[in-house]
């Protein structure tokens, strides 16, 4: 069996679509389940999109998830260059050889020419297609005005009758009529190819064996055969990939910022719970488990998983996965993910991390909650009395009062800040006061944080916020309550 290798070929426009990341994995999990080689080509040959910086960035994403490419521009290899606009001189000999070969011709049309089959065909509502003027003109005359200097695209030779197809891994047949294919352009006027001519003769020469790519290539397929075929030459296994939907009418989409791979790092997810989760949009493992490192996916992976339909993007499943994954971490690993974001939340100071980290692991789904659980820190909210009154604590306003009376006092006995210290008096007064534990620590937590809904008990605030502000605090409480 030849040796597998596949290929990531994006366009560098600046932006990585978690759908386009989603073909590089699968395509990455193919070669590598089969011991293969995964290659990463740039496809800049349409060069009103390019974006500066744009290839570093799909490198160091490749490396970041794990999907890093064993050939690339980055890393060379033997099937260079692997940038398209460095392979004009490839292109232009292979599209000659197309000519010879019967597959291609030089069109030399003006646009002038071109602009007015447009326009007719437009007025009568057909969809353009060139009406082959140049098809027939005789090959000495062609190589004779293409030596002068006149400009000309070359141009795809499609047969007239016939059908062209070719079955598709996860599609399956795919066939058109001849008689329906434009003679599109392979080669433009600047001698740099089309994706229709490039694709062909670059995954023909880098020995590309599978073909993971969007399915929006389904339809076109067909003609890249008529290619193969005119030159002689294999044809790999495709693998066209449903899209990534955000719902069933509208495709994940830049403008939403719903859509790149650093879009979601930045909301605050983990690039292996991304990886886990776009393995899983629109391939199934055949059973019910759902987290899967990036080795395991190698195993796990099957093309014949791979499901017809548009995968729709759930971003509640992807944050339920990438709470699997923070649950999953040790705390020094939580802590390393979190420190940029105790930074952001926290007044400068020195912070128990292991205190920190016991308060938000378990209440962090993506590392974005972090800085609005602990924005009591930095400023206590200005409350209402009304927030120390809850049914099911049993307490309220006067409660309140007199547990805030007695743990000032009991708190700023402590001979050190220590949560020991801090919980046994708390439990004191829970003994004193004859008082149930909630009627006690919900008033202390409430004074110190401000808010309901906080990481951790009152102890675990006081601690954070240390004794001084901690003593602040429940005296602005008491003062609250008009004590
Ligand atoms: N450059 C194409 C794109 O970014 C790649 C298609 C392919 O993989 O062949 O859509």
């Amino acid at each position: 069996m030849p040796l597998v290798r596949t290929r990531f070929a994006p366009s560098p426009t600046g932006y990585l679509h978690i759908g386009g990341l989603r073909t590089a994995l699968y395509a990455y999990l193919i070669a590598k389940q089969r011991g293969g080689t995964f290659v990463l080509r740039i496809e800049d040959t349409d060069r009103e999109r390019l974006v500066e910086g744009a290839v570093e960035m799909i490198v160091r994403t490749l490396d970041e998830t794990g999907l890093v490419p064993d050939e690339g521009p980055h890393v060379g290899g033997p099937y260079g260059p692997y940038v398209q606009s460095e392979r004009r001189a490839i292109y232009r000999e292979q599209a000659e050889a197309l000519i010879e070969r019967g597959g291609a011709y030089r069109c030399f049309c003006t646009k002038d020419r071109l602009d007015a089959l447009r326009a007719k065909s437009e007025a009568r509502g057909e969809t353009f297609m060139y009406d082959r003027r140049c098809r027939d003109l005789p090959p000495e005359e062609s190589r004779a005005r293409a030596e002068a200097g006149e400009p000309f695209v070359v141009r795809q030779k499609v047969p007239e009758t016939g059908t062209a197809g070719f079955t598709d891994a996860i599609f399956g047949a795919v066939t058109v009529d001849n008689a329906t294919l434009d003679d599109g352009v392979l080669l433009k006027s600047d001698g740099l190819p089309t994706y229709n001519f490039a694709n062909v003769v670059d995954d023909h020469l880098m020995e590309i064996t599978h073909v993971v790519r969007g399915s929006e290539y389904l339809s076109s397929s067909p003609k890249y055969d008529l290619i193969y075929e005119a030159m002689g030459w294999e044809v790999p296994v495709y693998i066209h990939v449903p899209p990534v939907m955000r719902d069933a009418t509208h495709k994940l989409s830049k403008r939403e910022g719903d859509a790149s791979y650093d879009d979601f790092i930045q909301k605050g997810y983990l690039k292996e719970a991304v990886i886990n989760y776009i393995a899983l949009l629109g391939w199934s493992p055949g059973t019910t488990r759902e987290k899967f490192t990036l080795h395991e996916l190698v195993e796990a992976f099957d093309v014949s998983g791979i499901n017809k339909a548009p995968a729709i993007f759930d971003p509640d499943k992807l944050t339920w996965l990438n709470a699997q994954y923070i649950r999953a971490m040790s705390p020094e690993e939580f802590t390393a993910h979190a420190r940029k974001y105790y930074e952001e939340a926290l007044p400068p100071g020195d912070y128990d991390e292991a205190l920190l980290c016991r308060m938000l692991q378990p209440r962090t789904e993506r590392f974005t909650d972090i800085p609005p659980q602990l924005d009591f820190v930095k400023a206590l909210p200005d409350y209402k009395t009304e927030l120390f009154v809850h049914k099911k604590m049993k307490t309220d306003e006067a409660v309140a009062r007199t547990v805030l009376e007695r743990a000032l006092p009991a708190l700023t006995a402590l001979g050190e800040w220590d949560e020991r210290l801090i919980h046994d008096a708390l439990f004191s007064l829970v003994k004193e006061l004859s008082m149930k534990n909630g009627q006690v620590l919900f008033p202390v937590r409430i004074a110190l944080c401000g808010k309901r809904v906080t990481p951790g008990g009152a102890v675990e605030a006081a601690l954070l916020l240390g004794r001084k502000e901690s003593l602040e605090r429940l005296r602005a409480g008491l003062d609250k309550l008009g004590a």
